[in-house]
C-alpha cells in the first residue's frame, strides 16, 4: 500500500492530520487499530480553560495565561499561538461534513454549559446539543429531566450541584443572576429499559422510529406539570438523530432543550468520533483499521545518535503476513494511554517507533508509574503530561534531542508536556498540532 502521507490514528489529532493533508492535495490514509480517547470526549473543545469562577477569560486569554505558566505545553511550540489556534478551528469547522460544532471564536467568552453531575464546563465549541444550554443566556427556571427507571442518571443530586454551581458562578460576576433549578420528572424509560442500561442504550432508545414522537409527547405531559425555560436532559437524546430529536421537542413543547456535558464512556463520545470518520470519508480518505507497527531496524533504539533519517515504511497488521504501508511521510497521532501511543512498560516508549518518552522536561528510563503521580489525585500528575518530545516542526526527538527521521511528525495527546484535561487545552492541542503536523506532512 501506498499514500503519500499516512496518519496512525484516527482520533481528532489523527483526523485533522490527515484532512489537512488532504486539503494540500495528498494521497492520505489513515491508519487505526481502534477508536481512543477521542471517542471518549464529550466533544466540547476548550483551548484552555480552568477555573469557572475564575476571572472571565476568551479563548486567546486563556491560551495567553496558560503560556504564563506552562513552559513545557506544547502551546509553546508554535510562534502566534492563538492565531495558529484560529486557523486550526476555522479549518476543522470549515469541512462539509464537520461535526456541527458550535461556539465562539478564540476572541470572545467560552460556552458556559452544565455537566451532569451538576458542575459547570466551559467550552470554546461544543457540539449543537450541548451549546443550545449556553447558561451565559439568561433563563428564570431551568428543568433538569429525571429520566424515571434510568438508574444512570441521579437528576436530583445533579439538580442540587447545579444550583449551588450556578450560585457560585453568580456570585464571582460569570453569570449576571442564578436562575432557579427544579427537576422535571419524565416517565418514557421505565416502560422501555431496565436496570443496566447504558447511556448509550438509553439513546438509542431514541433513534427507533416513532420514538421521537412518543418521547416529545412525554415531555409535555411533564412540562405541564413544571413549566420551565430551558430543559437540560442527561446526554441520551439519540446517537444518529440527536438535532433533529432536539429541533421536535423544541418546536412541540415551546421550550429551549439541550444535552448536559458528560457521561464517558457515552453517546455524545460516540457521535464525535463517527462524526470524525465521516469527515474523513467525505475527504476521500480511507481508514484502513490495523495496528501499525516499524520493522525493527528502523526503531529508534537501534538507530538513534547520528544523521536525520528518512522513514520508507510502516508494517500494517499483526497477522503472520503484515502489509507495508509506504509513505513519503508520517504522522504519529497514537494518543497517549487509552490511544496506545505512550507505552508505560518499562522502558518507556512511543508505541510505533520506540520514541523515548518524556515527564518533567526529562527523557524518562526505568521509572514507575507511581513515581510520576503524587498522593492528591487532584493535583497536576506527571503521568498525564507525559509524551514525545519534538522540536518546532512537530518532529519527535530521540534521546541526542535530535529529530531521527526527517519526514515523521506527532501530534495530540501523544505530545509531553500538557495534561490536558486538568489544563482544559486537550482538544485544543489534538486541534493545532494535528493540522499543523498534517500541513508539514503535505509538505515533505
Ligand atoms: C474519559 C475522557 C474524557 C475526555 N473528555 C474530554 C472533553 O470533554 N474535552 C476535551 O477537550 N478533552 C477530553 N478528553 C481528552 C481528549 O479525549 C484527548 O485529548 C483527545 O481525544 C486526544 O486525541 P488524539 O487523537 O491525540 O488521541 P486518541 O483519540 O486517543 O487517538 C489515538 C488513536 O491512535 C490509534 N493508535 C495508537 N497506537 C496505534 C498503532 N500502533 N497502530 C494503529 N493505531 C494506533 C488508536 O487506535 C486511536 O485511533 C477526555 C479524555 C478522556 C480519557
Amino acid at each position: 500500500m501506498k499514500a503519500d502521507v499516512a496518519v496512525i490514528g484516527g482520533g481528532v489529532a489523527g483526523t485533522v492530520a490527515a484532512l489537512r493533508a488532504r486539503a494540500a492535495g495528498r494521497q492520505v490514509v489513515v491508519l487505526s487499530a481502534g477508536w481512543g480517547a477521542s471517542a471518549l470526549t464529550s466533544g466540547c473543545v476548550g483551548l484552555a480553560h480552568q477555573a469557572i469562577c475564575g476571572p472571565s477569560r476568551t479563548g486567546r486569554e486563556a491560551v495567553t495565561a496558560l503560556l504564563r505558566t506552562s513552559s513545557a505545553h506544547p502551546y509553546n511550540l508554535v510562534p502566534g499561538v492563538t492565531n495558529a489556534l484560529s486557523e486550526a478551528i476555522r479549518f476543522f469547522r470549515a469541512g462539509p461534513a464537520s461535526p456541527p460544532l458550535r461556539g465562539a471564536s478564540p476572541d470572545d467568552l467560552p460556552l458556559l454549559l452544565a455537566d451532569d453531575r451538576g458542575g459547570l464546563r466551559l467550552a470554546d465549541l461544543a457540539a449543537e446539543s450541548h451549546a443550545r444550554g449556553d447558561l451565559r443566556k439568561s433563563h428564570a427556571t431551568i428543568g433538569v429531566v429525571d429520566p424515571i427507571g434510568l438508574s444512570w442518571f441521579q437528576a436530583h443530586s445533579v439538580a442540587k450541584g447545579l444550583s449551588r454551581s450556578l450560585a457560585a458562578a453568580c456570585s464571582a460576576g460569570v453569570i449576571s443572576a442564578a436562575p432557579n433549578v427544579a427537576v422535571v420528572g419524565l416517565d418514557y424509560f421505565r416502560r422501555q429499559s431496565d436496570s443496566l442500561t447504558t447511556a448509550t442504550d438509553s439513546a438509542r432508545l431514541l433513534d427507533v422510529e416513532g420514538a421521537a414522537a412518543r418521547f416529545s409527547a412525554a415531555i409535555g405531559e411533564a412540562l405541564a406539570l413544571a413549566p420551565v425555560d430551558l430543559l437540560l436532559f442527561p446526554p441520551l437524546i439519540g446517537v444518529d438523530a440527536t438535532d433533529a430529536i432536539l429541533d421536535r421537542i423544541e418546536a412541540e413543547n415551546k421550550v429551549v432543550c439541550a444535552e448536559m456535558v458528560g457521561t464517558s464512556p457515552g453517546p455524545s463520545g460516540l457521535r464525535f468520533q463517527r462524526a470524525l470518520e465521516a469527515m474523513l470519508a467525505h475527504a476521500g480518505v480511507p481508514i484502513i483499521r490495523a495496528r501499525v507497527s516499524a520493522a525493527p531496524d528502523d526503531c529508534v533504539a537501534a538507530l538513534s545518535g547520528g544523521r536525520t533519517r528518512t522513514l520508507a515504511r510502516l508494517a500494517c497488521g499483526d497477522g503472520a503476513a503484515p502489509k507495508n504501508v509506504e509513505a513519503r511521510a508520517f504522522v504519529l497521532a497514537s494518543g497517549r494511554y487509552i490511544g496506545g501511543g505512550v507505552e508505560g512498560t518499562r522502558p518507556w516508549a512511543e508505541g510505533v517507533l520506540g520514541f523515548p518518552i518524556a515527564a518533567r522536561g526529562e527523557f524518562l528510563e526505568r521509572e514507575s508509574s507511581a513515581a510520576l503521580t503524587r498522593d492528591d489525585p487532584f493535583e497536576a500528575q506527571s503521568l498525564f503530561a507525559a509524551g514525545v518530545r519534538v522540536d518546532a516542526e512537530l518532529r519527535p526527538l530521540a534521546r541526542d534531542r535530535r529529530p531521527l527521521y526527517a519526514n515523521v511528525f506527532a501530534a495530540g495527546d501523544l505530545l509531553a508536556g500538557h495534561d490536558g484535561v486538568v489544563d482544559g487545552s486537550a482538544m485544543g492541542v489534538a486541534l493545532l498540532t494535528g493540522h499543523l503536523a498534517g500541513r508539514n506532512a503535505a509538505a515533505i
